[in-house]
């Protein structure tokens, strides 16, 4: 059989693939040593990514060490390929506006939009899967999941102008999840949330126009601008980009944070074990990934189960154990971590 030719070290050669680079980290102790130290201060993750080093397991870190050198015109933003006459990259001094006209300023301004676009819709569209299950639950068509926080359900009604008295919680669910969801699509052009930021704080978005006015609408138009031939001013466009963050950050981020709190009860201080220690060998380790927290707040109850607990055991785990990585924002559920 012919020999395996070996691996190159990184750099040596311009076109080392992933595994050659894994392999060859195989046979560099010393390199190795040298990444993991590089990669991270945390004492915890260090065998962890020696290991994976060690087995040939790529990593965010080895795919972007194989990324470099970046492209300086998309580093700088100065490249567009919105359109198909593109994709253009400005570089002065003779190539100073795209084939469409559109120059540095705006180039930048709308990839600039176009990202906020994109943070504010994933944001906001969390929320809203966090308003329909308000919704559901309140109208009956789900009950895998519970108003934990009956208080904060009335606070919020009141806030958004829905009259509590007699009203059961399920009522109100319904109706606050209905005027939540309104608030998406806006009839109203104006976000309630708006209502608790301060008066002159108000008063200057009104002046600026960036007041928000529906959450699908700041996003939708972001859209729209940034499409070729449309948006011309930069300075018009990022003042949009500052509505349509402003319809995440005081409408669909805060919404489903409150809203998460009404479902799953308002965070307090606790004690709770994280990082990768909370992984056990004679255990089922889940892995969860993303702070929405209705997946997560379901796989906690079923890890419960009698059934699934059973079932782990015939498969000679001790117990089962749920590992949830979330980023904190909106309710994670750090605190519910392990069983
Ligand atoms: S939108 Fe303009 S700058 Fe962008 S790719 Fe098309 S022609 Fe080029």
């Amino acid at each position: 059989m012919a020999e395996e030719p070996k691996p190159q070290r990184i750099r040596e050669k311009l076109d080392v693939c992933e595994l050659d680079r894994a392999r060859m980290s195989l046979l560099n102790p010393a390199l190795i040593e040298q990444k993991k130290n590089e990669r991270t201060t945390d004492e915890n993750a260090k065998p962890v990514l020696e290991l994976m080093m060690k087995e040939g397991i790529e990593t965010v870190w080895d795919r972007f060490e194989m990324q470099q050198p970046p492209c300086k015109h998309c580093e700088a933003g100065t490249s567009c390929s919105r359109c198909t006459m593109g994709p253009c990259r400005i570089i002065p001094p003779h190539r100073i506006r795209g084939v469409c006209g559109a120059d540095a300023d705006l180039i930048v301004a709308r990839n600039l939009l176009d990202m906020i676009a994109t943070g504010a819709a994933a944001h906001s569209d969390h929320g809203r899967d966090i308003v329909e299950t308000l919704y559901l639950l309140g109208t009956g068509h789900t009950t895998d999941y519970a108003i934990t926080d009956k208080e904060k359900l009335k606070r919020i009604c009141t806030e958004f102008n829905i009259k509590t008295d007699g009203k059961n919680p399920e009522q109100l669910a319904a109706e606050l999840g209905s005027a939540m969801l309104e608030e998406y699509g806006m009839m109203k052009n104006t976000l309630q949330f708006t209502n608790r930021a301060p008066k002159a704080t108000r008063e200057l978005w009104e002046k600026l126009g960036i007041t928000p006015r529906g959450i699908d609408h700041e996003v939708v138009e972001a859209m729209h601008r940034v499409h070729m031939g449309v948006g011309a001013d930069y300075v018009n466009i990022l003042l949009h980009g500052l509505r349509t963050s402003l319809s995440d950050g005081w409408g669909g981020s805060m919404i489903g944070t409150e809203v998460s709190d009404i479902l799953f009860g308002t965070p307090t201080i606790t004690t709770s074990r994280v990082n990768l220690a909370v992984l056990k060998a004679d255990h089922v380790n889940i892995s969860v990934h993303g702070h929405n927290p209705m997946l997560s707040e379901v796989m906690v109850k079923s890890v419960g189960d009698p059934e699934l607990k059973a079932l782990a055991r015939n498969y000679g785990a001790r117990e089962s154990i749920l590992l949830v990585c979330a980023v904190r924002g909106m309710n994670c559920s750090c605190e519910r971590v392990s069983r």
